[in-house]
């Protein structure tokens, strides 16, 4: 099945821009699925009690036939292939790629929740969602 998925891309650690670049690239070759809209980067705030640089922000929207799991599954590839080391949790790093939402699927487990359960939270997801959104097709 054929769905619209919003991508969060984060960067705070190393050449920002290069990371966002880079991960863009892998996700537009990522199988069955092609990339329909890329917002502004956005230059952001840390979250979370660590002492940390700013991060480089940016949104990319998708039109793929992966499954939210597959995608999560691949987005973690990209993140280790771009130099991230996970340590604690909101820690800094090269980039974070974070599944927002999917148009029309939703998933609630542990380890991945459909949409994103900060995204209320979150004022700069929803800025750059409207951004990609006011641009659809
Ligand atoms: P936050 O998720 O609050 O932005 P974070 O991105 O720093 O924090 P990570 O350490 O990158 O958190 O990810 C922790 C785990 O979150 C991942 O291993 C993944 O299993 C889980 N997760 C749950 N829902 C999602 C989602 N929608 N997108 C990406 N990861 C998710
Ligand atoms: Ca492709
Ligand atoms: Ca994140
Ligand atoms: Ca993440």
């Amino acid at each position: 099945m054929n769905d619209v998925a919003y991508i969060a891309l984060g960067s705070n650690l190393g050449d920002r821009e290069q990371h966002l670049m880079r991960a863009r690239s892998a996700i537009a070759e990522l199988r069955d699925t092609r990339v329909i809209g890329v917002s502004a980067i956005e230059e952001t705030d840390p979250l979370g009690p660590v002492d940390q640089p700013r991060y480089l922000n940016q949104m990319v929207a998708i039109e793929t036939a992966l499954a939210p799991r597959e995608l999560l599954a691949e987005l973690h590839a990209i993140e280790s292939s771009e130099g991230r080391v996970r340590r604690e949790r909101w820690g800094p790093r090269t980039l974070d790629l974070d599944i927002v939402c999917f148009q029309r699927q939703t998933v609630d487990d542990p380890d991945l929740r459909v949409p994103h359960k900060e995204l209320p939270q979150r004022a700069f997801w929803q800025r750059e969602l409207d951004e990609l959104r006011s641009h659809a097709p």
